[in-house]
């Protein structure tokens, strides 16, 4: 079989000035995810490396750019899963990480828990060398400005997530030759949350899950209509009980807008690469490589393809 990934740059009402950078963001994430599947067939390596891209890219919530809490500081969330051993890494309220979601991938990997949180977190950081970063570097000049501008976290999720003053987490998923699937989600979370506060995203079941018997998920939008609803999780039990991964996609945002009225998008992998992204937001920018070809997309239901060299 042929190697699949998928990545997104969030769901939410992505503005024009945005959609090109938010677009060439997501195609450069999947290339340089594409090249390490290639290379090391192994769908938890490129996961980490197409996340870290967008991580590394301002345009998008996580990492640097990311969005600012009540008190003006970012707080980051991220969590990696492998489908094979259904081993999982999560960090939560993060500060001074430029790529949380490699700090998490450490978690997994060289501790006995699954997630660290806020000081914790860091002094795991320190104790195995990862670097540092002054925390003001990963504030933009636009997050800060949009920040003064709209100090309001209620109207912007009662828009359905539908605002400006939302802001775009990032993911991916990724099958490799041999079936093994995995997914990564990295955020800021919502512009102008409450200090502390924690999302969906590195919470296992909810902003991703990756599982060999099912697939990999990578979800994004409404934190706590997400959480509510167990996105991640509900997407393989519909793809677990026969639903294709688009009819699971499909049918698991309709019931979050329909039981919490929340909105949001999803990317899916199955292990034998049939793939989905799906968004009920006005707009996810999403890229997969697939067989050679480069899929990509802005607009619900827009699906736009390169042949690759
Ligand atoms: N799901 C993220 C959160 O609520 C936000 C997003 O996807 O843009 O923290």
């Amino acid at each position: 079989m042929s190697a699949v990934i998928v990545v997104h740059g969030g769901a939410w009402a992505i503005p024009d000035e945005l959609a090109k950078v938010s677009v060439d963001g997501v195609k450069a994430a999947v290339h340089k995810g594409f090249a390490v599947l290639q290379r090391a067939n192994s769908a938890l390596d490129a996961v980490e490396s197409a996340v870290r891209a967008l991580e590394d890219n301002a345009v998008f919530n996580a990492g640097h750019g990311a969005a600012l809490n009540t008190n003006g500081e970012v707080e980051l969330d991220a969590i990696i899963m492998d489908g094979k051993t259904l081993a999982c890494g999560a960090v939560s309220s993060v500060k001074n990480i430029a790529n949380p979601v490699s700090l998490a991938r450490a978690v997994m990997e060289k501790t006995d828990h699954i997630m660290l949180t806020d000081s914790g977190a860091n002094l795991f950081a320190e104790s195995i060398g990862m670097a540092t970063v002054p925390t003001d570097t990963l504030v933009t000049n636009y997050e800060r400005k949009e920040w003064e501008k709209h100090k309001n976290y209620v109207t912007g999720v009662m828009e359905n997530f539908n605002s400006r003053w939302a802001h775009d987490t990032v993911g991916a998923v990724a099958v490799d030759c041999s079936g093994n699937v995995a997914c990564a989600t990295s955020t800021g979370g919502i512009r102008n949350k409450m200090v502390g506060r924690v999302g969906d995203s590195p919470i296992i079941g909810c902003g991703g899950y990756a599982d060999n018997f099912s697939g990999a998920v990578s979800c994004t939008g409404h934190g706590e209509s997400i959480l509510r609803v167990t996105l991640a999780r509900r997407i393989l039990s519909h793809i677990e009980q026969g639903k294709s991964v688009a009819e699971a996609s499909d049918m698991s945002l309709q019931y979050m807008g329909e039981r919490v009225r929340g909105a949001g998008g999803v990317i899916v992998v199955s292990p034998t690469g049939e793939w989905a992204s799906t968004c009920t937001t006005e707009r996810m920018a999403w890229a997969a490589v697939d067989n050679s070809v480069l899929y990509y997309g802005l607009e619900p239901n827009e699906k736009l393809k390169e042949q690759l060299s």
